[in-house]
């Protein structure tokens, strides 16, 4: 099978000041000599005319990197063009015209850095995050992903596991002969600590998800409340449509903020009433179903409106979190303090604000707390290794073939102990995307059997 040699714009849409387009495969340096004349120094920029056509494409700066030592371990190059619509288009098009190239697919270069080896799968997830990490604290998680935080521990405990297999598998191969005979017992001892190692790893309350999707928190009350108007305030930009009818907020609105490096998800849901209109009621039932699932519920109250505050304690229709205010994940807003400014004096209670949000009154400790919140609920001592359900999925599978090896217990069961700790370390191959489990086998297998 030939390999395709690949290209595509890897910097943002033009136009920029410049535009990088990264070529990967066999045929790499053609990109380089036909379009620049002379091959530059690997790993040396150099200034090149680029023509294609006897037509002058563009001055760039290019870079030849020979493989197997670049990130999709082939041939490379990089062209730093000046970042023009017309000059990317003109010089994509000429590149698409070599022989055996082709423009990449999405991930394609990552992808062919997976297959060669390069980077394993939690790697290549760290890699997706950083590109998309919005704040501190996630970029700071993606970085410890791609750096190996959890692949590095997998491996570990692959290695071990195979240490116990090994162990077994002599016990197996050589019951005839002088081995020790008790080789289970080490082997289970092995497979009770990772047990509880996993264990320990997946009680992080999602984390690590959490900080990848964003804590949420739903803005709910009824209609009129100022629920918009809050989170504009809170988005410090006009994310929603703010409106003196009430319901106008049909659907939910999401905004991304960065509370002190902490991402979180604010939704304005449409304002809980009942109503006719098959469109509103579409909307509230939308507002139920997110703020259902929210970490936080902000309910809105005109202040003063202690009727409201009390129906919102008893009504059927209000999210379960957000009834009652002894819940710690509902906050009560009292808004539009600016029109009842007696109200102002009250002191605020813990979980209850008084606010104007549209004189921002009142908002800074609130604003304050919220940040409080989101630190608490996605940091601590022991960053997160687990940042997707993938992960928890691979790592569960792992925890509960080494249970079951464990309930096997003693010895006589040898092959079944073995069988389930084979499944184990599976699993933990399927983490990091290596399944090359009966080679690690073999070769560690020979070794413990010097002499036979
Ligand atoms: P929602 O239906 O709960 O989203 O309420 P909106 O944010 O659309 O606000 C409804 C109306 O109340 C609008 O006319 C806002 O300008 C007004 N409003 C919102 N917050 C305040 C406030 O703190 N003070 C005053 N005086 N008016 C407000």
């Amino acid at each position: 099978m030939t390999t395709d040699t690949i290209f595509a714009l890897s910097s943002g849409r033009p136009p920029a000041a410049i535009a990088v387009v990264r070529v990967s495969g066999p045929h790499a340096a053609d990109a380089l000599t036909v379009l620049g004349g002379k091959l530059p120094e690997p790993r040396r920029a150099a200034l090149r005319w680029l023509r294609h056509d006897g037509a002058l494409l563009d001055e760039a700066l290019v870079l030849w990197f020979p493989g197997p030592n670049t990130e999709t371990a082939e041939d490379m190059a990089e062209l730093h063009l000046h970042g023009g619509r017309a000059v990317v288009a003109a010089v994509l098009a000429a590149l698409a015209k070599l022989p055996g190239f082709r423009p990449a697919e999405a991930g394609e270069f990552t992808r062919r850095a997976f297959a060669n080896g390069r980077l394993d799968l939690t790697a290549v997830e760290g890699l997706g995050d950083l590109v998309f990490a919005e704040t501190e604290a996630q970029r700071a998680q993606a970085m410890r992903q791609f750096s190996g935080a959890l692949s590095g521990r997998a491996d570990a405990w692959r290695s071990g596991l195979i240490e116990a297999l090994a162990l077994i598998e002599a016990r197996i191969d050589f019951s005839d002969q002088d081995v020790p005979d008790d080789l289970v017992s080490p082997a289970l001892h092995v497979a009770r600590e990772l047990v509880e190692e996993i264990e320990k790893t997946l009680a992080d309350e999602h984390r690590g998800e959490r900080l990848r999707e964003g804590l949420t928190v739903a803005i709910a009350g009824p209609p009129n409340a100022g629920k918009s108007s809050l989170l504009n305030r809170l988005a410090r930009r006009e994310a929603a449509i703010v409106s003196p009818y009430a319901g106008t907020t049909r659907d939910v609105i999401e905004v991304h903020l960065d509370l002190g490096g902490y991402p979180v998800t604010l939704l304005d849901t449409a304002g809980v009433r009942e109503s006719e209109d098959p469109v509103e009621q579409e909307g509230v039932r939308r507002a139920k179903a997110r703020a259902e699932t929210a970490d936080l519920v902000l309910w809105v109250v005109e202040a003063g409106d202690s009727f409201l505050i009390g129906r919102a304690k008893e009504r059927s229709d209000v999210p379960a979190t957000a009834q009652g205010n002894e819940d710690k994940n509902q906050w009560i807003i009292h808004n539009k303090v600016d029109l009842s400014p007696g109200r102002a004096q009250l002191k605020d209670q813990k979980r209850e604000f008084t606010i104007s949000a549209l004189t921002g009154q009142g908002l800074e400790p609130l604003v304050s707390d919220l940040a409080a919140f989101t630190r608490d609920a996605l940091s601590a001592a022991e960053p997160a290794l687990v940042t997707r359900e993938r992960h928890r999925v691979a790592l569960r599978e792992t925890a509960a073939a080494l249970s079951r090896a464990l309930a096997v217990g003693g010895s006589g069961q040898e092959e079944l102990i073995a069988e389930e700790l084979r499944l184990a370390a599976r699993a933990l191959g399927r983490l990091t995307g290596r399944v090359d489990v009966e080679d690690v086998l073999d070769m560690i297998f020979r070794d413990f059997c010097i002499g036979k």
